[in-house]
C-alpha cells in the first residue's frame, strides 16, 4: 500500500475505569501499526465533554497522536472557545467538526450545523486546526436529497474545512459516485472513506438503520445464516471489509478511517491484510 495514503482509527470515550484501562491497551496495540492519528468521538449536547477531552489529552501525553470530535450541541460559544484553547495549548492541531446527534434521553436540544462550527473555529483560531467534516455517500438521513446534501458539504469546505471523512458504507460504488459528484460540484479536497468492520450483525443492522447506511442484501443474508456462530461472522466480516478497503485504495481513495468500536480486532487483522 502507498503510505501517501492516510490511515486513522476512531474511538469513543470510555465511561468507566475498566473501559479507560482497556482503551490504554487497545490504543497502544493499534498505535504500534503506525496510523496517522486517532480520533475520539463527542456526545452532542456535551454528554462526553470531559471524557472526550481527558481521553484525547491523556493519549497525546502517552505519545499517541489523537484528535477530538466536537459539536456545539446546546453549549454556548464560551464553552466551545474554552475547549479550543485547551486543545491548542495541549498541542492538538486537528478537529473533527460536526453537528452531532443528541443522544436519546437528553430531550430537545438545538442542533447547530457543522458549517457554523467550522466558521466559528476559523473565526477564533485562524488556521491553527486542520478541520475534518462528515460526508455521506449514501445521503444523510435528514437531507432533502443527494444534491442538497452535497451542497451543504460544499458549504462546510467553503467555510474552511480541509477534508471530509465519510459515514460507513459497504457499497464501494456509492463512495466513488459520491466523490465524482462532489468534484463536479467544485469540491476538490480529500474525502476519506470511513469503514466499519463487521463483528455483530444485530448491532450493525440496528445502527445502520438509524444512520442511513445500507448493508447490501448479500451481506445480510450471509450474516444471518451464521446465527450465533460469532467466529464465522468475524471471519466473513474480515474478508468482506478487507476486500472493500482493497478496492477503495486501489481505485484512488486517499486513505481510510476505521470505526474501531474500541477493539483491537478485527481492525488489526484488516490492516495486516491490506499490507499497510
Ligand atoms: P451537518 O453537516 O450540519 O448536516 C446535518 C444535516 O443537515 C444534513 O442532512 C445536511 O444536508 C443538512 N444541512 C447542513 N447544513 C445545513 C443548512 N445550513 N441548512 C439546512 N440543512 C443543512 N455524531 C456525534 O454525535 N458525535 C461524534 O463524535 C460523531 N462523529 C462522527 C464522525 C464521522 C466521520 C461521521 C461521518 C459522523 C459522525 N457523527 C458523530 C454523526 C453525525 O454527527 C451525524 O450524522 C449528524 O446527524 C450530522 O452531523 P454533520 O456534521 O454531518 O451535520
Amino acid at each position: 500500500m502507498n503510505r501517501d495514503q492516510r490511515f486513522s482509527f476512531e474511538f469513543f470515550p470510555p465511561k468507566t475505569d475498566a473501559g479507560k484501562e482497556k482503551l490504554k491497551l487497545v490504543s497502544a496495540e493499534l498505535n504500534a501499526l503506525g496510523p496517522d492519528f486517532f480520533s475520539v468521538t463527542y456526545g452532542a449536547g456535551g454528554s462526553t465533554r470531559a471524557n472526550t477531552k481527558d481521553t484525547v489529552i491523556s493519549m497525546n501525553a502517552a505519545g499517541i497522536s489523537t484528535v477530538p470530535h466536537l459539536s456545539f450541541g446546546n453549549d454556548d460559544e464560551q464553552v466551545i472557545l474554552d475547549l479550543l484553547r485547551e486543545y491548542k495549548a495541549a498541542g492538538i492541531s486537528r478537529i473533527v467538526a460536526l453537528r452531532g446527534d443528541v443522544p436519546s434521553g437528553m430531550g430537545a436540544q438545538r442542533l447547530i450545523y457543522a458549517e457554523e462550527l467550522v466558521q466559528f473555529i476559523r473565526d477564533h483560531t485562524g488556521d491553527h486546526f486542520q478541520l475534518e467534516v462528515a460526508a455521506y455517500p449514501e445521503v444523510h438521513p435528514d437531507a432533502k436529497g443527494p444534491e442538497n446534501d452535497i451542497e451543504f458539504l460544499k458549504r462546510k469546505f467553503d467555510a474552511g474545512a480541509n477534508s471530509a471523512i465519510t459515514q460507513y458504507f459497504y457499497n464501494v460504488e456509492a463512495y466513488f459516485y459520491f466523490v465524482e459528484q462532489c468534484q463536479k460540484n467544485g469540491i476538490d479536497r480529500p474525502i476519506y472513506p470511513g469503514i466499519m468492520p463487521i463483528t455483530n450483525y444485530h448491532n450493525l443492522a440496528r445502527f445502520s438503520k438509524s444512520c442511513g447506511a445500507e448493508i447490501p442484501r448479500w451481506i445480510c443474508q450471509r450474516l444471518e445464516s451464521f446465527g450465533n456462530d460469532s467466529e464465522s461472522v468475524q471471519e466473513f466480516g474480515i474478508e468482506v471489509v478487507t476486500q472493500l478497503c482493497q478496492r477503495l485504495l486501489a481505485e484512488g481513495a486517499p486513505g481510510i478511517h476505521f470505526y474501531t468500536m474500541n477493539q483491537v480486532e478485527p481492525n488489526r487483522q484488516i490492516w495486516k491484510n491490506l499490507g499497510i
